[in-house]
């Protein structure tokens, strides 16, 4: 059975109809779990308590216990969940002046072994339902209150689309209009380069943001940062990415980590030049994070303004991301779903 965040509309007009309920209920049941953010079955006191109890039997909410909640001095929020078979993934919360993002996980784990993240440090473990990938946004929505979640990054542990299905089922839900109703322009996917997801997620007609780590701007260096280079090379991967702007006209975006001596280098703004100039593309630099098992350096401070500098001269659109939460390591590249409690 799935669990009750992992249908969707038609789903439980369906489940309601077996039970001998009529499709009203279900316009019910989605406004106590979207709009009114219940945790649970027995919350949705419009119901009669026959009806509840059936619907927790048969279709529970998802187990995300809370194990650990810690406020970085910036005012970033990251939660550490544990899910019903005692996997865990971490969720972040990003407040700044004119948004307020939240960055969810995929997966339990991650298969592909970035160089330079802690979230494939334990190898994968298993996919999220969609319900579990809605259950931390509600989760955090109601810790967070009466701050709004404005925005939604699939940036947390795991590839979104390695659980692509799940991934899709979710972020309709968080658009639909009777869900959470979250603009699909306020929702980016972030994929480390998986070609056919970014191929798939090009015919789905939906508006959401597409940002794609690259991190190297030559296929050696993407190679020894990235193992996935292997199986979705440089070039193919930027040939998929400029049909999809193409096929959308949405700009994407590029996430590219700075590190000392590797990708900040003279070579590095001619090579990323090139690949960038010209299409419907931005880069977002991003100075590494420390993560103690790896020896990564984030280059000086004038290095990176240099970096990006060299970028705009070059006709590059170019952002810096500005490191929050690093002091509870919730920084990009430092999430893990084997933090213990
Ligand atoms: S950057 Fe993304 S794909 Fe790479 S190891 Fe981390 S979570 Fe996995």
């Amino acid at each position: 059975m799935p669990d009750i965040l992992s249908l969707s509309k038609d789903e439980v007009i369906s489940a309601l109809s077996a039970m001998g309920e009529p499709a009203y209920r279900a316009k019910q049941v989605f406004d106590w779990l979207y709009v009114k953010k219940v945790s649970s079955c027995e919350g949705m006191s419009s119901l009669s308590k026959a009806l509840r109890d059936k619907l927790a039997v048969q279709y529970p909410f998802p187990v995300l216990t809370e194990k650990i909640a810690q406020e970085s001095k910036d005012g970033t929020r990251k939660f550490l969940f544990a899910l019903d078979d005692g996997e865990r993934i971490e969720t972040v919360f990003i407040p700044t002046e004119k948004r307020a993002t939240l960055c969810i996980s995929s997966q339990a784990g991650c298969k592909f072994g970035c160089t330079f993240c802690a979230s494939g440090l334990g190898g994968w473990k298993r996919n999220l339902t969609p319900g579990e990938i809605l259950g931390q946004v509600l989760h955090v929505m109601r810790a967070v209150r009466p701050t709004p979640v404005t925005h939604i990054v699939f940036m947390g542990v795991g590839e979104p689309f390695d659980n692509y299905d799940n991934v899709l089922k979710a972020v309709r839900l968080l658009n639909d209009k009777d869900g959470l109703n979250i603009a699909a322009r306020r929702i980016t996917i972030s994929t480390c380069g998986i070609i056919p997801g970014i191929e798939r997620m090009a015919s789905e007609g939906l508006q959401v943001e597409l940002s794609v780590s690259l991190h190297a701007a030559s296929e050696a260096m993407r190679a020894r940062l990235m193992p996935v280079n292997k199986k979705y090379p440089l070039k193919d991967l930027l040939r998929a990415c400029r049909k999809y702007a193409e096929t959308t006209n949405r700009q994407v975006t590029f996430e590219y980590i700075l590190i000392k001596g590797l990708t900040c280098t003279p070579q590095a703004i001619d090579e990323l030049s090139t690949l960038m100039r010209g299409w419907l593309s931005k880069v977002n630099l991003i100075p590494c994070n420390p993560v103690k098992e790896f020896a990564y350096y984030p280059p000086d401070t004038c290095a990176v303004e240099e970096f990006q500098k060299a970028l705009e001269r070059n006709g590059v659109i170019c952002t810096l991301r500005s490191a929050r939460g690093q002091d509870i390591s919730a920084a990009c590249g430092q999430l893990r779903h084997e933090r213990h409690a």
